[in-house]
């Protein structure tokens, strides 16, 4: 087996959305920048096994839904017929056009991309394992940007294939007729959603009182009570304890109140969270501390404790999201090309694409509670929404909290068909400062469910005419 040995002034590894996005910002900074990924493609996990074929997946469940409940409102189709390998066919090319787009980004920033698995090997140096053998690259600076990994729980049957993880979930290999879901996080739902629109008979358990239990509860109501009636069950302060293999099945068992001792099932999806790749990379041999999960301690600029190694992403903490990676990839690479910049964004934004979506920014009600701070709150009900009657549904709520004295917008959050899409108007509001005067008075499209979120506004400020509220 050959070595070789390369220096980068910048070196990146992950190839994920953080990884990528810091590489190019430092690329488009000046530096000569190596970037190492394990797989054969860029994107890591948010574009080949998460959030992009999962939002293909959504759509398509979306579609059957809607042409679905249309039936009642004097259209019909039919049953749809389901030709697996073909939307599979569509999910995969709508991952290779991004894979593509790119590896041509790469080009055109010269970065140069080396394919093999990275462990440090001295505060200065990374092996990466290629198939033609060991490359070692000496670098100046470094950004750790290796993400994180499905958690396994340890006593199930890891063996058996109808035990999946997200991936496996999203590979779209059958249609399980009974299917569980153990985590009612957004992975457990949003995989929920799409088999059972594919026809699935689903049942969620969850470890806690509430699905997605980081939201406010009145923001995920209107979804479990949608998904309450189309599921077959969703036991709540639920464990699952264990998992026997069967010829005919999963058998699984429970334990929690009301709940039934054991059930078959043809697969079970494990959506419990995800661990953070720290103890993955030797990061001990470049001096890095890692915490007994596995996460990476960094200030606001990204800084490790070993002052030339920068870390982002998953593997630096919650929340694991593909945005939290991408912002906090820039601040370091514009750290290292010596610019002013620190990870100072007001809120992590966070959005289930369930049926309804369900989405919030800023401070949670629960945390303003927890935190003494003193608040308006407005709830507009898209039941009083002419365009969400349109659509046919009438179940979504716009959330907003203000500061009770200066009537500045503390937080927000919405549930409804769309709501990922409405929430960014929120973000901006909150990093600008605005406060419920200047939201009610900035004029919304009508009819539009943007709308809702000046409604709510206005109702903080007394000038909604859209509800009658009495004083
Ligand atoms: P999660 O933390 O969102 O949800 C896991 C759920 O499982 C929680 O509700 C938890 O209470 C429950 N749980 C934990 N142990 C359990 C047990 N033994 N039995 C039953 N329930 C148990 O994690 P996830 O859904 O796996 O997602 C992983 C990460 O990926 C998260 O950080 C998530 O934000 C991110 N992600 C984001 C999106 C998105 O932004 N749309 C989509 C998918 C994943």
């Amino acid at each position: 087996m050959n070595e070789t040995v390369l220096h980068a002034e910048v070196l990146v590894l992950g190839g994920g959305p953080g990884g990528y996005s810091a590489a190019f910002r430092a690329a488009d900074l000046g530096k000569q920048v190596v970037l190492i990924e394990r797989y054969p493609v860029l994107g890591g996990v948010c574009l080949n096994v998460g959030c992009i074929p999962s939002k293909a997946l959504l759509h398509a469940a979306q579609i059957i839904h809607e042409v679905d409940e249309f039936e009642s409102h004097g259209i019909s189709y039919g049953k749809p017929t389901l030709d697996l390998p073909k939307i599979k066919a569509w999910k995969e090319s709508i991952t290779k056009s991004l894979n593509d787009g790119l590896a041509g980004l790469v080009k055109q920033r010269k970065v140069t991309l080396i394919q093999g698995t990275g462990q440090f090997t001295s505060p200065d140096t990374l092996a990466v394992q290629t198939d033609e053998g060991v490359t070692t690259i000496r670098f100046d600076q470094a950004i750790i940007a290796a993400g994180s990994h499905p958690t396994k729980i340890p006593i199930f049957p890891h063996d058996d294939p109808r035990l999946w993880d997200s991936t496996d979930a999203l590979e779209l290999k059958e249609v399980p007729k009974k299917l569980l879901i153990v985590g009612g996080g957004i992975i457990g739902l949003e995989m929920a959603t799409v088999y059972h629109a594919l026809g699935s008979e689903i049942s969620v358990v969850e470890l806690m009182d509430q699905i997605i239990p980081g939201c406010d509860k009145d923001l995920v109501t209107p979804l479990f009570r949608r998904i309450k009636k189309q599921y077959k069950k969703i036991w709540l302060e639920t464990r699952v304890t264990s998992i026997e293999s069967h010829d005919e099945g999963l058998k699984v068992f429970f334990e929690g109140k009301g709940v039934p001792e054991s059930e078959m099932f043809d697969a079970v999806l494990v959506a419990v969270g995800r661990r953070p790749n720290g103890k993955l990379i030797s990061a001990e041999l470049a001096g890095i501390n890692v915490d007994e999960q596995g996460f990476i301690a960094v200030d606001k600029q990204q800084r490790t404790n070993v002052a030339h190694i920068f870390a982002i992403g998953d593997i630096v903490g919650n929340p694991m999201l593909a945005h939290k990676s991408v912002h906090e990839g820039k601040v370091a690479a514009e750290v290292i090309a010596g610019l002013k910049s620190e990870f100072d964004a007001l809120t992590i934004p966070s959005v289930a694409y369930t049926d309804p979506e369900v989405t919030w920014m800023g401070l949670t009600e629960n945390q303003a509670k927890q935190q003494g701070i003193e608040y308006d709150k407005a709830v507009f009900p898209w039941a009083a929404s002419g365009r969400s009657l349109c659509l046919g549904r009438k179940e979504g709520l716009t959330k907003i909290l203000c500061e009770k004295e200066t009537g500045r917008l503390l937080g927000a959050g919405m549930v409804g068909p769309n709501a990922g899409e409405l929430i960014s108007e929120a973000i901006l509001a909150l990093e600008m400062g605005a406060d419920a005067e200047d939201i009610s008075l900035t004029i919304h499209p009508h009819p539009t469910l943007a709308e809702t979120f000046g409604f709510a506004a206005e109702m903080i400020t007394g000038t909604i005419t859209d509800l009658y509220i009495k004083k």
